[in-house]
């Protein structure tokens, strides 16, 4: 049932327009003053608001400038009431974000088709929106391996480093690659590769604790993690728990020179004052490298050359 918010300081104006709207079978929420709509808003947005212009205290033009300040982007339809003709109040109604007029005294038919016409766009935006989100989710996410993808990694990063900026938080990454994983695919075949992927995914994102950690496939056979809240100590804390549940997994790979499983070289870097979001990784990449250098299946922190 679309809900229906109605303001207007005219109690008679109130009673003519929820009778009027009973046809549409909607929910309808009769206000009596633009800030009673404003006060409304947090607890719950409607899928439409008909809203007075001539009204005591701010005008039907100054509350829909501040539903729309407020809703920003979540855009619902509003319909002025008003018994002005003059074509710059009109317009200056529009500019400040209503989406129509309905000229008072009102008319029941014209009242419930604008309704039900804005209603209907109401309806297509929600369904946008829906597919947006559901494309977006899509963009974000490694079909394969049922993680997050790289596009979703960037994204995250964006995010908790500008948290970590902000609230001087540590913050630590991960990037992970698989040992003499192309002996791996070469002997057992490129299927049970891919299942391999799948597994360690799964081995992984059994491992994390928190809820807020971050992991995702950053392409081929190569994972990163970000732990928020979390410096180095931690993080090679979660290090030592991935190459445990590797082992636990226990996902066999006789053509491996580090292990008779699959197992993971992992370069970690916790992020210090200076570094830009971009170089992050990189330095958790020089570490990885020092890993596989090292013998692989162990974790390396990323440390300055002096
Ligand atoms: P290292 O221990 O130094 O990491 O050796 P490696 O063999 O793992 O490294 P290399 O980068 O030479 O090989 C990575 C292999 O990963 C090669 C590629 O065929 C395989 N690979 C990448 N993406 C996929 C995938 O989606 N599925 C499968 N099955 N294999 C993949
Ligand atoms: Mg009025
Ligand atoms: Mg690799
Ligand atoms: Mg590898």
């Amino acid at each position: 049932m679309p809900q229906i918010m109605v303001v207007d300081d005219s109690r008679t104006q109130r009673t003519v327009i929820s009778e009027y709207l009973k046809p549409l079978k909607a929910d309808i929420v009769l206000l009596e003053s633009g800030q009673e709509a404003i006060n409304a808003l947090p607890s719950g947005v409607p899928d439409l608001i008909i809203l007075d212009v001539e009204m005591p205290g701010l005008s039907g033009f100054e509350t829909c400038k501040a539903i729309r300040g407020f809703l920003q982007d979540n855009w619902i339809p509003i319909i002025y009431l008003t018994a002005h003709t003059d074509p710059s109040n009109l317009v200056e109604g529009l500019k400040v974000g209503g989406d129509t007029y309905i000229h008072k005294p009102v008319h029941a038919d014209v009242l419930q088709a604008i309704t039900k016409a804005m209603l209907r766009l109401s309806t297509m935006q929600a369904e946008l929106l829906e597919a947006n989100k559901k494309l977006n989710d899509m963009a974000h996410f490694d079909v394969l391996t049922q993680i997050m993808n790289r596009r979703g990694y960037e994204d995250m990063l964006e995010r908790l480093w500008s948290n970590h900026k902000r609230q001087q938080q540590p913050l630590s990454l991960m990037l992970m690659d698989i040992d003499f994983f192309k002996k791996y695919n070469d002997n057992y075949g490129h299927i049970q590769g891919d299942e391999c992927l799948r597994n360690v995914a799964q081995a992984l994102k059994s491992a994390l604790n928190r809820p807020i950690d971050v992991l995702a496939r950053y392409g081929g056979e190569e994972f990163v993690v970000l732990l928020p809240n979390t410096d180095l100590e931690g993080a090679k804390a979660v290090a030592e728990n991935f190459i445990k549940a590797m082992a636990q997994a226990n996902i066999p790979h006789e053509f491996s020179d580090a292990a008779q499983h699959v197992t993971l070289s992992i370069g970690i870097n916790e992020a210090t004052n200076e570094e830009t979001s971009g170089n992050l990784l990189t330095k958790a990449d020089e570490a990885l490298y020092k890993a596989k250098e090292q013998g692989r299946n162990r974790s390396v922190c990323y440390q300055s050359s002096p």
